[in-house]
């Protein structure tokens, strides 16, 4: 838990969010600024801020994080039709919240990157 964090707030029941599913690692949001019909953030309960500064050990969260996220998207409807998976990592890749999370985006067909 970080003091001013606000995904650990919402986390912690501080700061009213809608959860859509809880485990012993993650929990799963609708975002606040939807880009998309569909747009999820999943979240690990721990505050880790950055990929850039995970362990070795943390190497199963990011793969349950992958996981949650197939699931919360056949939940959503949308993985037949498709979605992208997205972490913005620090300044140039527009992270906002320094608390890892991985967007879930679908409901729409998305412009290619690149
Ligand atoms: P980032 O830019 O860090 O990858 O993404 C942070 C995301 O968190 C943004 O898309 C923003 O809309 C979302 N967000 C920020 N504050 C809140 C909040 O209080 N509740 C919810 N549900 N989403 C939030
Ligand atoms: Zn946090």
């Amino acid at each position: 838990m970080a003091q001013d964090c606000i995904f650990c707030k919402i986390n912690q029941g501080q700061v009213k969010s809608d959860l859509l599913h809880r485990d012993d690692r993650c929990f799963v949001i609708r975002d606040i600024a939807a880009r998309a019909p569909v747009h999820l953030l999943i979240i690990p309960n721990q505050h880790v801020t950055y990929l850039t500064n995970m362990s070795p050990e943390q190497e199963t969260l990011v793969g349950h994080l992958f996981l949650v996220a197939r699931d919360m998207a056949k939940r959503e409807g949308v993985a037949s039709t498709g979605y992208r998976l997205v972490i913005n990592q620090g300044p140039d890749g527009g992270q906002e919240v320094a608390h890892l999370h991985l967007h879930l985006l679908g409901g729409r067909a998305l412009r290619a990157i690149g």
